[in-house]
């Protein structure tokens, strides 16, 4: 981090700052120049509050160099993390590293019959995980709110059928007993900057998946995660899901380019989320493939039995003959990429 003073600050001043800053545990490298003085600061800046060098009155500019995250960072993890988790089949279940992985189901449980026929498809086509929404983020209170408790339930009877692990979204702490049979807890967009949620998740020590909210920024999702990080939790799954831009074509506008860009900053899986980027069902495989293209860790897709009734994101949801083909598809295009799926 370096600190430009503003010009013609008395030497009791550079040398009280200086005091402050070492304070911190960092090292401070003076530049006199003929009427500026500039302070490089060594060490680790994550926890320097930049808002707060900047109101010091002798503080011209304040310049980040490095991330402002650490436990996310790559650089401070340069292996790819895996997120493993065992079913109850006894098989392990790994995203990131060589591992491609699939996790797939409805937007919502809706009852027992969809439930289970969906996850006993996906299951025979290939999928790692089951998706299933208990407890629904709907823009309107009188949109189908989900099951709540008793979709939890339905779920954990699919889990125990099929054998697979379970993601679910979880939108208030509270609900964390609840959660207990839940693999990985998904932390929606709408949460992505709930930090009284991201603070107490964190201590949870179970795998989240963390989706991009609709107008966050890389950083911003990268923050978000050493927010659960800071708590304790060591995976955390990144997903882009879309952001909101200008064309309406697209539910969401898909940020493919925030694979790369994620991997390159970060250690943690990344995953995409092609059902709720597009709002379309006929174009998941199509951007199912782009992130597997894109050097993406997995994909988490909606898929349902009879989209036309579903009582959440019909539109977007592909059928499991179509959730099939994909997995086949995605196969052969895995060894192009030297990845297992
Ligand atoms: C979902 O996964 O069903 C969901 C609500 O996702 P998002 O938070 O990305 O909108
Ligand atoms: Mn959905």
């Amino acid at each position: 981090m370096i600190i430009a003073l503003k010009t013609g600050i008395s030497e009791e001043t550079v040398q009280q700052l200086t005091a402050y800053l070492e304070q911190k545990n960092l090292t401070v490298h003076r530049s006199q120049g003929t009427s500026q003085t500039v302070l490089g600061l060594v060490g680790d800046t994550t926890r320097i509050d930049e808002e707060a060098l900047r109101a010091i009155s002798c503080v011209d500019k304040v310049l980040r160099v490095q991330e402002p995250y650490k436990k996310a960072h790559r650089a401070f993890h340069p292996d790819d993390t895996c997120i493993e988790v065992q079913g109850l089949d006894g098989y392990t279940r790994q995203i990131g590293g060589q591992y491609f992985g699939i996790i797939a189901g409805p937007c919502s449980v809706e009852s027992e019959e969809q439930i289970i026929a969906i996850a006993k498809s996906v299951q025979k086509a290939g999928a790692h995980f089951l998706r299933g929404g208990a407890f629904k983020p709907r823009s309107s209170p009188y949109s189908f709110q989900g099951l709540g408790i008793d979709g939890l339930k339905l779920l954990i009877q699919a889990k125990q059928e099929t054998g697979m692990p379970l993601v679910s979204e979880l939108m208030d702490i509270q609900q964390l007993d609840s959660f207990e049979s839940v693999d990985v807890i998904q932390i929606g967009a709408r949460n992505m900057q709930n930090f009284t949620l991201l603070k107490e998740i964190g201590k949870c020590h179970k795998p989240i998946l963390l989706k991009r909210g609709l107008a966050n920024t890389i950083t911003e999702l990268l923050m978000a995660a050493e927010y659960i990080m800071a708590g304790g939790t060591e995976t955390v799954l990144l997903c882009e899901r879309g952001i909101r831009s200008f064309d309406s074509y697209t539910r969401n506008v898909l940020d493919i380019s925030a694979v790369p860009a994620l991997k390159k900053q970060s250690h943690l899986p990344v995953i995409v989320d092609p059902s709720h980027a597009t709002g379309l069902s006929w174009m998941v495989p199509a951007m199912a493939k782009a992130a597997l293209a894109a050097g993406a860790d997995g994909i988490i897709v909606e898929v349902h039995n009879d989209p036309e009734h579903a009582l959440c994101d019909g539109e977007q949801s592909i059928t499991p003959t179509v959730f099939r083909t994909l997995v086949e598809k995605l196969r052969n295009y895995a060894i192009l990429e030297s990845r297992i799926i």
